[in-house]
């Protein structure tokens, strides 16, 4: 049986990634998106920082410290 890149376990079908070109098994990845669990992470979190950033560029030290405390 093939072997899944992402988790290593055998797997009756895998998927090929789009972007990485990994081998992934349906547990480990979007089989409809074509995309390993990896990227789709990376492409969350592209998309979330391209969002917040522009916002963080104008918060001040205290903006910081409040946000900290909230999290
Ligand atoms: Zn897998
Ligand atoms: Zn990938």
């Amino acid at each position: 049986m093939p072997i899944c890149d992402i988790c290593g376990m055998e797997a009756v079908t895998l998927y090929e990634c789009s972007r990485c070109g990994a081998k992934f098994c349906d547990e480990c990845g979007d089989p409809k998106r074509l995309l390993c669990y990896d990227c789709l992470d990376l492409e969350s979190e592209e998309g979330w920082i391209e969002e917040e950033w522009e916002e963080w560029e104008e918060w001040e030290e205290e903006d910081w410290e409040e946000w900290e405390e909230a999290n």
